[in-house]
């Protein structure tokens, strides 16, 4: 890993990383940089293997900090930066990591829980500076590379939590290094890529997807902290790329200074990690000339399906499985591959698909076959010509009155109306049918939604024991920082 994405750059003193201040950090001194991390965290004790947690803000430090890992052999645990000190506990815990790099702000809350757990502590500030840039400023800026093979863990992943309990994702290098050179040569990235960088990076999309196919294709990155529009505005002529979570695209929608001009000599835009609507795609292409290329993929997997770069992107489907990748629709009762149209649960296998969950061979069993296919829990659709749409997960499946009711096909009907926005639609108990769908709506700003106009139409279109039961009125869909909606929130809020 080390070597592939980041040894055979040294030397080049052209960027890795353009800050929005105008300066950058080569790739050269971003290697040195690594390699005096990889010194403190060995100095630190930590030997090829163990893991090194870390919540910091973004910075180019902290993706050194990734560098320096593999250099090191030492397997790389991003946290998110939301997380309290209560659910540092479990990561720490859960992931017996050795050392817990953070916040110095946050150092004071997280020590008593690295003590507990038995790990050291260093800090690192989204300026660069803590105790961890202290103690790197006195070491050498050479390191020798620690042997490790493409069967060895280069990083646990913690899944987004959206279904449930967060789960450590084992992953291998070559997990990582063969979904980076897939993404890289199917999205056409060069070294005069210029990706702009949103996103968070302890999740995959942020961190893998943006991060090792730069690294691959040796281009460079604008890291912004996060999304900001007016920053994002502003760093557009200077990037050729874009990779964001669908809730980038509808912001930069919101705001008329988003146009041709602005976006015409981008390259691509590219996005995932939540469905994004048909009616974004169609608006962005309005907009700006560019259709948004989405792809699926998970924490488990990296990247498993992608629209084409040069063949037909497919608004509300995600396209096509990468090379390397078989993906198939099966029973959920029985695991029988279901013709194409049918919905079924998605299962995946390849290189890319994870060694199992960290300390929970049940739910790993439960989860990964001994052939090798992933059950995702989405569920999807194939088409005749190989396209797969995500219908919504297998968890949020509605089953009233014995009939299965999939959500995304009351939400297609609900966003299609005038008026609003969006929806979800959630399953909520129900004394006769076990459940009943639920529809949550948010209506266009400062309107209200003609209810009886909205059951008319959906009386229209929709079998009987799909109509919502009730229909609830928000003004914003509760979501996560990767623009996930919630619907477990939902259903407490609502049920
Ligand atoms: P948890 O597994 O802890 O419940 P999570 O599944 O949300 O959380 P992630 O690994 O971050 O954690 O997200 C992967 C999921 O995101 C996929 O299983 C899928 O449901 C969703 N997803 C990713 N990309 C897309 C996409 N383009 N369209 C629809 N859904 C997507
Ligand atoms: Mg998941």
């Amino acid at each position: 890993l080390y070597d592939t994405l980041f040894a055979r750059h040294a030397g080049r003193t052209d960027p890795l990383i353009r800050r929005p201040d105008g300066t950058a950090l080569s790739y050269d001194a971003f290697l040195r940089l690594a390699a005096q991390i990889a010194h403190v965290l060995t100095a630190a004790g930590l030997a090829p293997g163990d893991r090194v947690a870390v919540q910091v803000e973004k910075s180019p430090e902290a993706l050194a900090i990734y560098a320096a890992c593999a250099q090191a052999g030492l397997i790389f645990l991003p946290l998110n930066t939301a997380y309290t000190a209560d659910e540092m506990t479990y990561f720490v815990e859960n992931s017996g990591a050795g050392l817990l790099i953070c916040d110095p702000g946050a150092a004071d809350t997280l020590s008593p829980v690295a003590a507990r757990c038995g790990a050291k502590v260093e800090t690192l500030a989204s300026d660069g500076t803590g105790s961890l840039a202290d103690k790197a400023a006195a070491a050498p800026d050479s390191f020798e590379t620690a042997q490790r093979g493409e069967t060895d863990l280069a990083a646990f992943l913690y899944t987004s939590g959206t279904t449930g309990r967060s789960k450590g994702a084992m992953l291998t290098q070559r997990n990582l290094l063969s979904n980076a050179a897939a993404l890289a040569e199917a999205w056409h990235f060069s070294e005069a890529d210029v990706l702009l960088h949103a996103l968070p990076i302890f999740h995959t999309h942020g961190l893998f997807v943006a991060c090792n196919v730069t690294l691959t294709a040796g281009g460079s990155m604008i890291f912004l902290p996060k999304f900001d529009l007016d920053a994002v505005l502003a760093a557009l002529p200077d990037a050729t790329t874009m990779m964001g979570v669908p809730t980038f695209y509808t912001r930069l929608l919101s705001d008329d200074r988003f146009d041709r001009d602005l976006a015409g000599h981008m390259r691509l835009f590219v996005s995932g990690s939540a469905p994004l609507l048909a009616e974004t795609h169609r608006q962005f292409e309005a907009r700006t000339g560019h259709r948004i290329l989405e792809r699926y993929g998970m924490t488990e997997t990296n990247m498993n399906t992608s629209n084409p770069y040069d063949g037909e992107r497919r608004a509300g489907t995600v396209g096509l499985p990468l090379p390397g990748v078989e993906a198939k629709v099966c029973d959920p009762a029985t695991g029988e591959t279901l013709p194409d149209g049918e919905i079924g649960v998605l299962e995946v296998r390849g290189p890319n698909v994870f060694e199992g969950y960290w300390g929970m061979p049940e739910k790993t069993a439960e989860e990964l076959r001994e052939d090798g296919f992933l059950i995702t829990g989405d569920l999807a659709q194939r088409s005749g010509d190989g396209y797969v749409t995500i219908v919504g997960r297998n968890k949020d499946l509605v089953i009233s009155g014995g009939y299965n009711v999939y959500p995304k096909e009351i939400e297609d009907v609900l966003d299609a109306l005038p008026g609003i926005v969006e929806s979800a639609v959630i399953g909520v108990p129900h004394p006769d049918f076990g459940e009943t769908p639920v529809a949550v709506l948010v209506p266009e700003p400062g309107t209200a939604p003609d209810l009886e106009a909205i059951r008319a139409a959906v009386a229209d279109k929709l079998a009987r024991y799909k109509h919502p039961s009730s229909y609830e009125v928000v003004d914003a869909l509760p979501r996560n920082t990767m623009g996930k909606v919630q619907k477990a929130e939902l259903r407490r809020r609502f049920g």
